[in-house]
């Protein structure tokens, strides 16, 4: 099942809102409904979700810009994400790439200042009017006050420099500058972890709010890092260095119940189906058993996968991981020239991390 759908798209980028965001609209118009919500308070939550809209496409337009392919903006309850390619280990690009977002946060929080000065609503900004009241009768004042202050702490809470905030990119840029890629990485990540480790502390004498949000940046440092752990490990080695080149294969017309049998028997997860010559299609384990055990006396190619993505044994391995990961799907066939020359998985990238890890350690 999808489990987003497109809304729109901007400048080719499609923005796509998650399922559970419907749950979300709902609450909202139930809220108002009830009178919980006033309208006004309805209208800026909206207003929240389109600043975030603004904020991941600043991010997706300059790197676009830079060439770095941009799927799509997914837009989830708690937020935003840009879902686009490898970002350039280039540390100018990745800087500016990170900063566009709270960038722009930043500069609509000035033009609505500026707002606030035209309107004359300047003399009674204060603190409190940032916060968002449930009023009934709203003026353009107010509206100016509250739209800046959801894009100034848009703005500057993503900036805070731990991952995967804005901020945690920038840092690293910096330091990438003064040092290698995987060593910027690792000190951004533990700067961000000392710096949620203090948010925490803070959080429990002021508010238990900021407790939540340092978990958050706590996880997010660490995933990067081993994310960038992987890539670092993997660095240098090609597809066809771990590749199995002997690959079994099954015909398109193999009965689906002699396919099971010749998995249990081989014990592989998944079999390129071969038409002569020709790649026709991959057929799983699971493909298998998902078809219902009286239901199995038609031939594989009924159930077989046609759209396949394919690895080239020239191709380093990390990228074979992340269409792996991005897709989630165990295997991929190795092609060159058309030819399959043999089958990559996940379970043997996971072996090499693995050895990998072991021998660091030791
Ligand atoms: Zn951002």
């Amino acid at each position: 099942m999808k489990s987003s759908f497109k809304i729109f798209s901007i400048s080719g980028i499609p923005v796509e809102l998650h399922i559970s965001f419907l749950l979300l609209i709902l609450v909202i118009f139930l809220f108002a409904f009830l009178g919980i919500f006033t309208l006004y308070v309805a209208f800026l939550i909206v207003l929240l979700f389109v600043t975030v809209v603004i904020h991941e496409f600043s991010h997706s337009y300059v790197a676009k810009r830079y060439g770095v392919p941009v799927e799509r903006i997914i837009l989830l309850p708690i937020g935003g994400v840009s879902a686009m390619g490898e970002i350039p280990k280039n540390p100018g690009q990745e800087l500016n790439i990170a900063i566009a977002g709270p960038l722009t946060n930043i500069i609509i929080a000035f033009i609505c200042l500026l707002g606030l000065f035209i309107t004359g609503g300047i003399g009674s900004l204060s603190i409190s009017s940032f916060f968002i009241s449930n009023t009934p009768n709203a003026d353009i004042n107010l509206f100016l006050s509250n739209f800046l202050g959801i894009n100034l702490v848009l703005g500057v809470f993503n900036l805070l420099p731990a991952f995967p905030m804005d901020g945690g990119r920038v840092l690293r840029a910096f330091l990438a500058r003064k040092m290698s890629y995987v060593k910027a990485t690792k000190t951004a990540a533990s700067i961000g972890k000392q710096f949620a480790i203090l948010m925490a502390i803070f959080g429990i004498f002021f508010n238990f709010i900021l407790i939540l949000v340092a978990i958050f940046i706590y996880i997010g440092a660490d995933q990067e890092y081993k994310a960038i752990m992987v890539s670092s490990m993997l660095e240098g080695l090609l597809v066809k260095d771990i590749m199995t080149r002997n690959v079994a294969t099954l015909t398109p017309d193999t009965p689906v119940t002699e396919a099971l049998n010749i998995m249990f028997k081989q014990r592989h997860m998944g079999y390129p189906v071969m038409e002569g010559n020709n790649l026709v299609g991959i057929i799983t384990f699971d493909d298998v058993s998902r078809v219902p055990e009286d239901k199995r006396n038609f031939p594989v190619k009924d159930i077989m996968s046609k759209n396949l993505i394919l690895a080239n044994p020239e191709e380093p391995v990390f990228n074979t991981f992340e269409k792996i990961s991005r897709n989630n799907i165990g295997r991929l066939p190795v092609t060159e020239n058309g030819r399959l020359v043999g089958i990559i998985s996940k379970t043997d990238i996971m072996k090499v991390l693995e050895m990998m890890d072991a021998e660091s350690a030791r």
